[in-house]
C-alpha cells in the first residue's frame, strides 16, 4: 500500500478538467479522505473507508469515478459504451435524499467534461417514467436506491452486468439487516470481476464481518477520530415531561440561526412541531411519511436557510450536506449508538465549527451510557438553570441496581447493553 499522502490536488493525477472545477469550487485542498482515497482508487483497489461525515467522502469516489468513466470512454475496445442500458459505476445509497445529493455532486464535478460522462440518479416516491426515459441508452454512472433500482432491473430498463465500480456509500446501512434482501439480489447481478468501494464514518463490528466476502485485498483507512475537532458534544441532563420546555427555551435563548431536531418516530416529528408551536417556536418536519414532493421540498428549503428549525426523524441522519448548520440537537436518543454518530455529522461540516446537544431525561441515562462507550466518548452533564433534575432519581437509575441481600455475584446483563449496533430505521428500501 502506497501510505504517503498527496497534499495538494495537483498531485493527485486528476485530469485538468476535475482540477478547473475543483478551483472554480474553491476546494484549495484535498481533504484528509480524498488524499488517501483518491490514489488507492485510481490504482483499482477495493477500499474500506471510513471517515466523519462531511469530511468529503463524496469527492473521494467521485472524482476518481468520473476520471475512470472518462477514460474508459476514449478507449475504442470498451464494450459498455451507450448499447444496451449499461452502467459503468454504481454507487447505491440508502436514502432519495442522499442519492439526489451525491448525483448532484457528481454532475457539479462534471462540468468541465463537456457532457462526456452521463449521471442518471433514481429512486422510489416519484415516478418511474422519467428515470426509465433518462436510463434509455445506458448511463455511464447510475447512483441509487436499491429497491427502485431492481424495479428498473426488472423493467430491463438497466443492465449491471457490466459495471466496473460499485460504490455503496453509507456502506454500514447498506450492509444492515434492512437492506440485506435487496443487497444480495443486486451483488448476485453484479459481475464477479469489478473494484468495490465502501464509504461510511461507522464500520460496527457486524459490518465489517459482512465486507470480508465483498471485498478483495481491500485497503482500509480509517481517519475517524483525528478529524472529528470541529463538532462539540453536549449533554443536558432534564427531568421528564420537561424535555420540550427545556427544547424551546434553548431555541429562543441561543437564537441559532438554524437548528436539526431528531426524534426517533414519524408521529413524534408531528407531536413535537405541535407542542413547540404552543409555546411560540414554529417548526417544519422532515419524515419518511411526507409525500417525495413535501420530503424535497422541505429540505430544499432548510439547506437554503428558508426553514430555521427542523425536526427530522433518521432518514435526515446520513450524508445530508446542509452547509453551516450551527447545531443539531438529540430529543429523542437514537437507538444504535451509530447514528448518533451519523445524526451529529449534519452539524461541523467541512471543517465548520459545529454544536451537538443531546437532551437526556432519567430514563435516557443507561442508553446514553451505551451510545458513550460504543463510541469512545465521555461527555459530562450539565444542567441548565431553570431546569435542574431531581438528582435523587440519578443514583438509582444510572448505577446498576443495588443487589438484593444473599443473593449469588453473578452480573445481570443490562437491557442497554444489548441495544444492537445495526437498526432498520432511517432509510428508504426503495
Ligand atoms: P461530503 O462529506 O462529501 O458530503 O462533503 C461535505 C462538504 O465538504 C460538501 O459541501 C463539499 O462540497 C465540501 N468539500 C468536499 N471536499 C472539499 C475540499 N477539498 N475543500 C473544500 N470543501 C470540500
Amino acid at each position: 500500500m502506497n501510505t504517503t499522502v498527496a497534499t495538494k490536488f495537483t498531485d493527485l493525477n486528476l485530469i485538468q478538467p476535475l482540477l478547473d472545477r475543483l478551483k472554480e469550487l474553491d476546494y484549495k485542498l484535498p481533504t484528509p479522505i480524498q488524499a488517501q482515497a483518491i490514489p488507492s482508487v485510481m490504482q483499482g483497489h477495493d477500499l474500506i473507508a471510513g471517515a466523519n461525515t462531511g469530511s468529503g467522502k463524496t469527492a473521494s469516489f467521485a472524482l476518481p469515478l468520473l476520471q475512470q468513466v472518462y477514460e474508459l470512454k476514449k478507449d475504442k475496445a470498451d464494450n459498455t459504451s451507450n448499447k444496451g442500458n449499461f452502467v459503468k459505476g454504481l454507487i447505491l445509497v440508502p436514502t432519495r435524499e442522499l442519492a439526489k445529493q451525491v448525483s448532484d455532486s457528481i454532475k457539479s464535478y462534471a462540468n468541465h467534461l463537456n457532457g462526456a460522462v452521463k449521471t442518471v440518479c433514481v429512486f422510489g416516491g416519484v415516478s418511474i417514467n422519467p428515470q426509465m426515459l433518462a436510463l434509455r441508452g445506458g448511463a455511464d454512472i447510475v447512483v441509487a436506491t436499491p429497491g427502485r433500482l431492481l424495479d428498473l432491473i426488472s423493467s430491463n430498463a438497466v443492465k449491471l452486468d457490466k459495471v466496473k465500480t460499485l460504490v455503496l456509500d453509507e456502506a454500514d446501512r447498506m450492509l444492515s439487516l434492512g437492506f440485506t434482501d435487496e443487497i444480495n439480489e443486486l451483488l448476485a447481478l453484479l459481475p464477479k470481476s469489478k473494484q468495490t468501494l465502501l464509504f461510511s464514518a461507522t464500520f460496527p463490528e457486524q459490518v465489517k464481518a459482512l465486507t470480508k466476502e465483498l471485498l478483495k485485498d481491500p485497503i482500509e483507512i480509517q481517519l475517524q477520530s483525528a478529524d472529528a475537532s470541529s463538532l462539540v458534544q453536549r449533554v443536558f441532563t432534564v427531568n421528564q415531561g420537561q424535555k420540550t420546555a427545556l427544547l424551546a427555551h434553548l431555541i429562543k435563548e441561543h437564537q441559532w440561526q438554524q437548528a436539526l431536531i431528531f426524534v426517533n418516530a414519524k408521529n413524534g416529528c408531528e407531536h413535537l412541531a405541535d407542542k413547540l408551536s404552543k409555546r411560540g417556536v414554529f417548526v417544519d418536519v422532515f419524515h419518511g411519511d411526507k409525500g417525495q414532493g413535501a420530503r424535497n421540498r422541505v429540505l430544499d428549503a432548510f439547506k437554503a436557510g428558508e426553514i430555521d428549525v427542523l425536526i427530522a426523524t433518521d432518514i435526515a441522519a446520513r450524508g445530508l450536506d446542509i452547509e453551516k448548520l450551527p447545531v443539531v440537537i438529540n430529543y429523542d436518543l437514537p437507538r444504535s449508538p451509530s447514528d448518533y454518530m451519523h445524526r451529529i455529522g449534519r452539524s461541523g461540516r467541512a471543517g465548520e465549527v459545529g454544536l451537538a446537544l443531546s437532551l437526556i431525561d432519567h430514563e435516557d441515562y443507561h442508553h446514553f451510557k451505551v451510545i458513550e462507550k460504543k463510541n469512545k466518548i465521555r461527555l459530562e452533564r450539565e444542567e441548565v438553570e431553570g431546569f435542574e433534575v431531581d438528582q435523587s432519581l440519578i443514583p438509582k437509575l444510572d448505577k446498576p441496581m443495588a443487589k438484593p441481600e444473599g443473593t449469588g455475584k453473578k452480573k445481570r446483563k443490562k437491557k442497554s447493553d444489548q441495544t444492537p449496533d445495526v437498526w432498520l430505521n432511517g432509510t428508504d428500501s426503495e
